[in-house]
């Protein structure tokens, strides 16, 4: 079959799935193009913005990729105190971003667990609510997940890594606080539970092949979740995967694939949320336009404080640590403008695929 007649298809199978991930050349732009098409019918060409506060490098894992992981000694630990982050999501509201998300190493400890509770709640009293809030704070119980929800937030990201059990305990340690079976569990009960939930993989590791690449789009649609992140996966030093970084494609190549991944799942999920992920910029200045020209909509500028931004640094040159939340708004407005796009200001900018699926349950 033709790439153009995949491209018209209604639903993809695998076998289209690998075929467009394989895209190159001028096929590749088809590909390309046909998501923005689709992106721009069905969403508009706006994109919305969460504000990140990446309020903790505290973890107790020590997932084999991850700079901040618990074994990487050489990362001094902080948590930002209660009063910063909600200072953070104050400063997200006035900049009229109109959601914050919070990220942090994997703590379930039950003050770590009380704390956030109250952030939310403290975020939630900022202009009556206005601020919409998307928690992503790793594997954690249902009951914590339901007091968080219950507080305010209404959106979690947590992605599978990798939808392939080999692979993924080739990037994770084998043991009972990295067991795949357990973070498909929290995916589920998270969408049990309300939230619009997110999930979403690495591009690019050591021992992927575009036939799992393909399975973790499977996943994403077979899961209907509600928004996707995925990015380059770029090596760091400190790491016990680092060794394996001379049998990964090149950065370009990486980039390339984090596109087309975006781009193939814009057409079989049209209308959720799809994330520009910072790693993009990291390995290319123009990765973020590039992801939301190939079908993305949501950007995370980052709102932690600087002085704490060099501690979380999962991946290693991450893009942006050392702009100020003000610089970051106007060089965002700028770009998108530029590539075609308006942002979104003070809207919670939720996934449209949810909104619609929530309106048709019983
Ligand atoms: N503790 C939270 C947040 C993790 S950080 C959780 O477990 O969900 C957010 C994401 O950064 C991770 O899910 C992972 O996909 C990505 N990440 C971590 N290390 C990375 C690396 N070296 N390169 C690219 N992305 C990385």
């Amino acid at each position: 079959m033709s790439l153009q007649a995949i491209l018209d298809k209604e639903f993809l199978e695998k076998e289209d799935i690998v075929r467009l991930l394989a895209a190159e050349g001028d096929e590749k732009k088809a590909l390309l193009n046909k998501a923005l098409e689709v992106k721009l019918s069905r969403l508009d060409n706006y994109v919305h913005l969460r504000g990140l506060i990446e309020l903790s490098n505290v973890c107790r894992k020590s997932c084999l990729y991850c700079g901040v992981r618990r074994d990487n000694d050489k990362v001094e630990r902080y948590t930002i105190s209660e009063d910063q982050a909600v200072e953070c999501a104050r400063l997200a509201q006035q900049l009229g971003y109109g959601s914050v998300a919070i990220q942090s190493g994997e703590r379930n400890d039950p003050e770590f667990v009380a704390m956030i509770t109250r952030i939310v709640h403290r975020i939630k009293e900022i202009d009556n609510g206005s601020l919409g809030i998307t928690l992503s704070l790793g594997e954690q119980s249902e009951a914590t997940y339901r007091q968080w929800f219950e507080a305010g937030a209404h959106r979690y990201l947590l992605r599978i890594e990798s939808s392939n059990e080999d692979l993924y305990y080739r990037i994770h340690p084998r043991d009972e606080r990295h067991d795949f079976h357990r973070r498909l569990d929290c995916i589920d009960t998270l969408l049990a539970l309300g939230y619009q939930t997110g999930t979403g993989v690495m591009v690019g590791l050591p021992f992927q092949t575009l036939d799992i690449l393909a399975d973790d789009l499977l996943f994403f649609r077979q899961k209907d979740v509600a928004m996707v992140g995925m990015g380059p996966y770029i090596p760091h030093p400190d790491t016990p995967l680092y060794p394996f970084a001379d049998q990964i494609p090149p950065a370009k190549e990486r980039m390339d694939l984090t596109l087309k991944m975006i781009a193939t799942l814009r057409l079989m999920m049209p209308e959720i949320n799809m994330v520009a992920a910072t790693a993009n910029q990291t390995i290319d200045p123009l990765g973020r336009e590039k992801a939301i020209t190939a079908g993305a909509n949501v950007i995370m500028p980052n709102l932690t404080p600087n002085e704490y931004r060099e501690e979380y640094l999962i991946y290693p040159d991450k893009a942006c640590v050392g702009d100020k939340p003000e610089e970051c708004f106007s060089c965002l407005d700028i770009r998108m403008k530029a590539i075609g796009h308006e942002i979104l200001y003070n809207e919670w900018g939720d996934s449209r695929a949810f909104l619609k699926k929530k309106r048709t349950e019983p």
